[in-house]
């Protein structure tokens, strides 16, 4: 589980996050949805640790992790843009955590191969990021989330860069995934279909703060108000 308790944070004079209050059960997929710069990616930031909180604290499976640091968290995250080492093989890309995390090394090879399985990625795994597709580039970045084995992973609009075609596949993929693993998901999109198709619940976000959360049907069924029924495409 992530509870997210009373978080404000700054960016100099501005409060980007707002007292924020956020509780996603362990085996949720929870979308974020919200409009640019209401601070989605701040949150996971926050809660991935590679921003501290000006105030409040996070907690992971129960644990107050507010001070931890990104790797003691047990948080994979995947990024938009990849964030793929350019100059590593796939292979390489998806072991460098393991090797610094000192895991031993028939391990890592067991995680590697199970990710490469389960994401189809086999065949590049001696392939550099550059020589991919974008569509193989982000079941790499995922796949780097998902050899760490934590239980919480946060997405940050993992397939915008992809074509309509690509995105519908992986999207159906990490559908998949997640009924495989049951791990606790916060996967951001600005895809009203992502949304209503992968969420247990939806979040909807603006100015900082959390406006509604609840299930998809709720929220599209029972927005609070004209804000979130504009957000969601509901009749409101
Ligand atoms: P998008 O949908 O465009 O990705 P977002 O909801 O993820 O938007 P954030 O990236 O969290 O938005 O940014 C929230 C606000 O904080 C924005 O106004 C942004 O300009 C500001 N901001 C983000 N990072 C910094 C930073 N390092 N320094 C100063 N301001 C920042
Ligand atoms: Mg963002």
């Amino acid at each position: 589980s992530v509870v997210v308790r009373d978080v404000s944070l700054n960016f100099g004079s501005v409060e980007v996050l707002k007292s924020l209050n956020l509780e996603v059960g362990r085996g949720e997929f929870l979308v974020l949805l919200g409009p640019s710069g209401c601070g989605k990616s701040t949150l996971l930031n926050c809660i991935a640790g590679l921003l501290d909180v000006s105030q409040g604290q996070i907690f992971i499976n129960e644990r107050n992790v507010t001070w931890d640091e990104p790797k003691d968290r047990g948080i994979g995250m995947v990024f938009q843009s990849y964030a793929l080492y350019p100059q590593m093989t796939v292979e390489g890309n998806l072991s460098f955590g393991l090797k610094n995390a000192r895991l031993p090394k028939d391990e890592i090879a067991t995680r590697i191969a199970r990710a490469a399985e389960i994401l189809q990625i086999e065949p590049l795994l001696k392939r550099k990021p550059l020589a991919l597709s974008g569509g193989q580039r982000q079941r790499v970045a995922i796949g780097r989330a998902l050899v760490r084995d934590v239980d919480v992973f946060l997405f940050d609009e993992p397939l915008s860069n992809l074509d309509a075609k690509l995105r519908s596949e992986l999207r159906v993929e990490i559908k998949r995934l997640h009924q495989k693993l049951e791990n606790t998901m916060i996967y951001v999109t600005h895809d009203q279909i992502e949304a209503m198709t992968l969420a247990d619940r939806i979040a909807v976000m603006r100015g900082g703060i959390i406006q509604q959360l609840d299930t998809p049907q709720a929220i599209y069924s029972r927005p609070v108000n004209r804000f979130v029924a504009g957000f969601i495409g509901s009749p409101g």
